[in-house]
């Protein structure tokens, strides 16, 4: 048996790898930089974990999320692997002390942020540590062509410089031909070894439904599966009223989005998972690191970002290898509104002068200036300051920050959190007594349910708007209460960090760039185009356009798509719809359009075409309810 295989039975208790594990596992061990192209759920992981348990010394993973990390650290630590996630939690005697052990204390896993790798302690402490891999995951947010760009992560080929002698493992599941070029480049990585599996998902069958009313088709979907289901919704507020209305249909489901607590998310994520409520209806916030076996269904109710992201999406559906669907609804409104909205988020090199102007005037830097610097920097006062609408401010800022116009440390996730700390009597003298915080306690009893049992993150923006006072009122206000032992109030100023990084310049400074910032604005288009001709052609193999996507091009039809399965519909089909729906208006029947497309088993889309036809022709009409009645 070779040592890597121990290594598998001893530490995951895995009966043998899957393809193309150890070949990857050989190629790091032999000392080669090497590319991993894999699916989600491949098991990625273990390509970079296992050789380095084999070597001396630690091997530093780049992560892109704490949440990640943690998992991993965990779930090494359980298995009796020493591992440390440096956390921005970590003080500087935390740091200096987690170097210590890395060093003398038999760790084996270093997991950092690439924001973290920036900071020039972590960076003289990693001169000194016996690094024996680098292990970049998600590697695609290194790639402006990669669906989840992130500009620190750029800056990750400093650990190259520090360990020239040292072999570097990039993992992603999606990649482009485009984004393995960027990887490669931007990591300053010679004589790679890349090994790529297939994007096929044999079991998978991907059906766009077209559909008028998407809720209720939602609901006739979610009335076939018994297991598990994930469904996607593009707003914090859509999840949270979607899932409510399943739950009043005698569904099952929980909600999870970016804007719950720590609590909040297990909770959601530990109810989901034992299926005591099947279903979850999240934002893409939900996914990374999911890794459930029999979910049977993904069901989108809004159009990705990029076929990547779709791919990553729908390929947590049947990890199982039992048959498993990918449901994406659509109408007209889909389409145009998410042009609409991709459109009005885009930086262009005109936002994004006007913002710098305004952080320049925020700071009071006169022309040529360069202030040596760190800001504090808070993205909801600088936009009520200037009146910006904070999405497209935040999208301007991070341009700025690609450029190298300014550096952006970021802080934007985290909130103040509050927790009732009486019980409701003690709450109501506490009111007789003070009549003047009657307005703010009760807003908070109305916004923020579950306030009494759990701390529970609040705006103060958001409230102070909602009274008519300012923030810095609510903020004494909150801290009184605090004080009067009525609640826990954790403030927490959402600070972020923007120094500039060259002389000001308004026109010279963003002129420059305007050509960098278009061209990732048209990427960022053309990826929304490749989503929308995939939702409108129904003419060729959903597999088959998918793969074509990431130039896989071999592929035969898969057979269990929506086009695949459909057959083109004939002038029979049609006569056949018409047929039975007027057998369904028989007797002066008076119906909608959804009882008539529940009722028939066709495809819903061509049920619309068929009606509209009859409406032409005459055969039937519309009541003044909206309802299809024959002439
Ligand atoms: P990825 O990073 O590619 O999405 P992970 O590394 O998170 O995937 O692994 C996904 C799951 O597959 C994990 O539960 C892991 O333990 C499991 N797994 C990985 N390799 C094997 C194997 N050889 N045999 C059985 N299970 C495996
Ligand atoms: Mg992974």
């Amino acid at each position: 048996m070779t040592p890597a295989k121990k290594i598998l039975h001893k530490y995951w208790k895995h009966e043998s790898f899957r393809e193309p594990q150890a070949e990857i596992i050989n190629a790091v061990l032999q000392d080669n930089n090497v590319m991993a192209l894999l699916p989600t759920g491949a098991g990625k992981s273990l390509c970079f974990q296992i050789p380095a348990l084999l070597k001396k010394g630690v091997c530093i993973v780049i992560s892109p999320l704490i949440a990640l990390m943690n998992d991993q650290v965990d779930s090494l630590n359980k298995k009796g692997i020493k591992s440390i996630a440096l956390s921005s939690k970590y003080s500087y005697e935390e740091t200096i002390t987690a170097f210590d052990n890395l060093q003398y204390g038999n760790y084996k896993f270093l997991y950092l942020s690439p924001e973290k790798l920036q900071s020039e302690l972590i960076q003289e402490k990693i001169k000194q540590l016996n690094v024996n891999l680098i292990a970049v995951d998600e590697a695609h947010c290194i790639s402006e062509w990669g669906h989840d760009f992130r500009p620190s992560y750029l800056k990750i080929n400093i650990l190259q410089k520090i360990h020239p002698h040292v072999n570097t493992i990039a993992l992603t599941a999606t990649a482009t031909a485009k984004v393995v070029d960027d990887i490669i480049s931007n990591l300053n990585i010679e004589k790679v070894s890349i090994f790529k599996q297939s994007f096929y998902r044999n079991n998978l069958s991907y059906q766009i439904k077209y559909t008028e009313d998407i809720l209720n088709k939602l609901q006739q979907l979610l009335s076939h599966f018994k297991e598990p289901v994930i469904v996607y919704a593009n707003t914090r507020r859509s999840c949270v009223h979607i899932s409510t209305f399943l739950n009043n249909h005698n569904f099952r489901s929980g909600f999870y989005h970016g804007g719950l607590t720590f609590d909040e998310k297990s909770t959601a994520f530990r109810n989901w998972s034992n299926e005591k409520t099947p279903i979850i209806v999240a934002t893409n916030a939900f996914g990374m690191g999911i890794d459930k076996a029999n979910v049977r269904a993904v069901i989108h109710l809004n159009l990705p970002q990029s076929i990547e992201n779709y791919i990553q999406e729908t390929g947590r559906a049947g990890r199982d290898g039992e048959r498993s669907y990918a449901f994406l609804l659509h109408n007209n409104n889909t389409i145009s509104d998410f042009k609409k909205i991709i459109q009005k988020g885009l930086a262009t090199p005109k936002i994004c002068k006007e913002i710098y102007i305004n952080l320049n005037k925020f700071y009071q830097i006169s022309p040529g200036e360069k202030p040596d610097q760190y800001y504090d920097f808070i993205l909801q006062d600088f936009c009520d300051r200037f009146n910006l609408p904070v999405n497209i401010t935040y999208n301007a800022i991070t341009c700025l920050e690609i450029e190298g116009i300014i550096e952006f440390l970021q802080n934007i996730n985290k909130s103040s959190v509050i927790k009732f700390k009486v019980n409701n009597d003690d709450l109501f003298l506490y009111l007789k007594r003070n009549p003047n915080t009657k307005k703010i306690i009760q807003l908070l009893l109305r916004t923020y349910g579950g306030i009494f049992d759990q701390f529970t993150k609040v705006n103060e923006y958001f409230i102070a708007k909602k009274l008519h006072l300012n923030k810095t009122d609510i903020i004494k206000s909150l801290n009184q209460l605090n004080n009067d032992n009525i609640l826990i109030y954790n403030y927490y100023k959402g600070i972020s960090k923007i120094k500039f990084l060259v002389p000001r310049e308004d026109n010279y400074a963003i002129n420059n760039i305007a050509k960098n910032i278009n061209k990732r604005n048209r990427i960022k288009l053309k990826k929304v185009n490749s989503v929308i001709e995939y939702v409108e052609n129904n003419t060729i193999c959903r597999s088959v356009q998918l793969l074509h996507y990431f130039e896989e091009n071999e592929l035969n039809n898969c057979e269990i798509c929506d086009v695949c399965t459909t057959q083109k519909p004939t002038k029979t089909d049609y006569n056949i719809i018409s047929d039975k729906i007027l057998k369904l208006l028989d007797n002066n029947r008076v119906l909608n359009s959804s009882d008539i497309v529940n009722s028939l088993s066709f495809d819903e889309k061509r049920i619309l075409e068929t009606l509209q036809f009859l409406l032409e022709k005459r055969i039937i009409r519309l009541t003044s309810q909206n309802k299809f009645k024959k002439q």
